[in-house]
């Protein structure tokens, strides 16, 4: 039995910290865990202009300095292939894309992929990874990962060269979409994706605090996730998705999607692949991975998770975490 485990301090490559003031709360939070955080920028208003994310950027490494973000722009419709170039001299590393109305802020979200078409061969070009929140919000919630993988087939034939990021996979189509495809394509998958199944959502009483976009899906859908995770394929790597909401917002009729997990995914991570006895992948799907895809060097620093128990907090901040009053198996070694 493993007890103490040492490895490269992790990435997260899909964290929300929402607008400063309170940012400055949930990046300290993931400091303590990850050396890098690729922050969102579905914040409000979102982050559409090199200006923006530069000064998003500022605020941020002014904060906290124990951790390096990795910058995201909002592709909007009304972004211009100009601005692809400006956005790579600020140094963005992806342009997330969000359907219209499928999550958090997304009500400025994309209708038709096609008119991106002029956007997504500038990122080409440029070397911008496009980062997609992959559903279609026009079907049926459990079929919406699924209703958009034809449209990302039809993407990787129209731009083979364009690096594309499915993010937070969570169905058995959406795993196999991500094998079938070439190396430009790859995966980030959550701690709670891994961790629970919609019958731990509403199969008892209703639990906001696991409700987010995309739903958490079936047992047999968690499998292949839990599988693909810890297979030692280059092209699935964690990003927690982590995405705060104080408690009023998520406990009352109109519950907003999404889960902080920030302060205790990786404790939960480890968990899962201990239990796989895939300790030995570890390091590759926090640490190594997503730097490899992204072309960045991985991290220096380390950290030691230890088998020692501990109980999660109430809330962080005003904000509800995932198994809030839980115990958990493993800690950080300090
Ligand atoms: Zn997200």
């Amino acid at each position: 039995m493993i007890n103490e485990i040492t490895i490269i301090k992790p990435d997260d490559f899909h964290l929300h910290i929402r607008d400063f003031p309170d940012a400055e709360k949930y990046i300290n939070d993931s400091s303590i865990w990850f050396s890098r955080a690729l922050v969102m920028p579905n914040t409000l208003p979102p982050i559409d202009t090199p200006e923006k994310m530069i000064a998003y950027k500022k605020q941020i490494e002014a904060s906290n300095e124990k951790i390096e973000p990795l910058m995201s722009f909002k592709i909007l419709s009304s972004l211009k292939s100009v601005d692809i170039i400006n956005f790579k001299k600020a140094g963005a590393l992806i342009g997330k894309l969000y359907p219209k109305g499928v999550t958090t802020n997304s009500s400025d979200g994309i209708e038709n992929l096609r008119e991106l078409y002029p956007i997504f061969a500038a990122m080409e070009n440029q070397k911008i990874t496009l980062s997609i929140h992959g559903e279609d919000p026009s079907v049926s919630l459990f079929q919406r990962e699924k209703a958009f993988i034809p449209k990302l087939e039809q993407l990787t034939k129209d731009f083979p060269n364009l690096k594309i990021v499915l993010e937070h996979i969570s169905t058995i189509e959406g795993v196999a979409f991500i094998l079938s495809s070439s190396d430009n394509v790859a995966a980030t998958i959550t701690a709670h994706h891994l961790l629970f199944s919609v019958d731990d959502l509403m199969g008892g009483p209703f639990n906001p605090h696991l409700f987010c976009k995309p739903i958490i899906q079936t047992v047999e859908d968690r499998g292949v996730l839990r599988a693909a995770a810890v297979s030692g394929n280059p092209k699935f790597f964690f990003g927690s998705d982590s995405a705060p909401h104080i408690k009023s917002k998520k406990e009352c009729s109109t519950s907003a999607a999404g889960i902080y997990s920030a302060p205790l995914a990786i404790p939960v991570v480890v968990e899962i692949f201990d239990n796989y006895g895939k300790i030995n992948q570890l390091e590759n799907f926090l640490s190594g991975f997503g730097a490899d895809f992204y072309g960045l060097s991985r991290n220096s620093d380390k950290i030691t998770i230890k088998r020692k128990k501990w109980k999660v907090p109430s809330e962080y901040h005003g904000v509800v975490p995932m198994l809030a009053n839980r115990e958990l198996n493993w800690s950080l070694k300090k």
